[in-house]
């Protein structure tokens, strides 16, 4: 991953610019894809420019910066941008390193995707019982400020080592005793014979904003936020269809889930059966369709659904 620092460009306008919104979204990594993902499904199309660092939205009015992630929380600070996506994780250490700076940035909603874990991890030859064995013991981690608040927390006294990257080789290379980074699925710890023993905080992809918009760009902001709201409701939900017995129907509503008032509509030539055509507000599971077949229901579809507003 390109380790250069973004340039924030030095031309800001305080009052939130040209009456575009702008949105800070990771260039390259773990986010990128599903955040440009995630706006292409709210209907916004983008053109990269040249330098790949802008794009334009040409049916909305939404520019997109992209930068480093660890940069999103200046952009959005110094009001070159308005809103951001980026790891709980990111903003967290922010503001736990800087507990002035970052007050005036809010997080909106939680985007279901990044899910990673702050977690302490040692080496499988290290015996740990309690995060009392982390006393006098050095930890190395790319996220300073949060481990600095657990370990005051709990009144542990450890030495911090700070590194950038690669922090899963520091035990090996004697550069520290244990590590704290950012796990998801566990395969990196196990291969550099670490092991996981302590969870920080549990970490997800996030739209952040920062609080002081004026009047015109809040409202373009509203529109973005609503049409992610749909889409990240769209993405959960499922449109069912199927056809039961009147004399099962209730049995079969009580069975459908996340579905409050299903649309229940005549099938021609069946005086006995009747269609049910219900939007799940979360996933069904083959069991939920087999425990619909009991009572009685059949031909049973389960769609996805594209686009949802109310
Ligand atoms: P950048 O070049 O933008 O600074 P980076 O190397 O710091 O990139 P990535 O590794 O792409 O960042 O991770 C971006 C975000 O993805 C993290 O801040 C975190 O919120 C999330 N994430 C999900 N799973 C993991 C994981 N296993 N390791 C690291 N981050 C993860
Ligand atoms: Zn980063």
């Amino acid at each position: 991953m390109d380790r250069t620092t973004s340039t924030i460009p030095l031309s800001t306008n305080p009052i939130n610019g040209d009456g575009r919104l702008k949105i800070a979204l990771q260039k390259s990594g773990r986010l990128s894809e599903m955040s440009v993902g995630l706006l292409e499904k709210a209907g916004i199309s983008l053109t990269k420019s040249r330098d790949q660092l802008f794009c334009r939205a040409h049916n909305f009015p939404l520019d997109v910066f992209l930068v480093r992630d660890d940069d999103i929380p200046a952009f959005l600070v110094t009001d070159v941008c308005q809103v951001g996506i980026m790891g709980q994780n990111v903003l967290w250490e922010k503001q736990a390193l800087f507990t002035e700076k970052y007050t005036t940035l809010e997080e909106v909603i939680a985007l279901g995707f990044g899910h990673c874990r702050l977690s302490i991890a040692a080496p499988t030859s290290f015996t740990y019982n309690s995060v009392e064995s982390l006393n006098g013991k050095t930890i190395a981690t790319s996220y300073s400020g949060l481990l600095a608040t657990y370990l005051r927390d709990r009144g542990v006294e450890a030495d911090i080592v700070t590194m950038e990257g690669a922090v899963e080789v520091a035990p090996r290379t004697h550069l520290a005793d244990l590590i704290c980074d950012l796990v998801s699925t566990g395969n990196t710890l196990t291969s550099n014979g670490l092991q996981e023993q302590e969870v920080i905080l549990q970490s997800q992809a996030i739209l952040v904003k920062n609080s002081n918009l004026n009047e015109d760009i809040q409202v373009i902001y509203e529109k973005l936020l609503s049409r992610i709201r749909a889409v990240l409701r769209a993405d959960n939900s499922r449109y069912i269809m199927l056809n039961s017995p009147i004399a099962a129907l209730d049995s079969i509503k009580a069975v459908l889930p996340g579905s409050a008032s299903p649309t229940v509509m005549p099938l021609q030539g069946r005086e006995d059966m009747v269609a049910v055509h219900a939007v799940c507000e979360e996933e069904v599971f083959w069991t939920t369709m087999e425990e619909l077949q009991r009572n009685g229901a059949n031909s049973i579809l389960v769609v996805p659904i594209e686009k949802m507003l109310d």
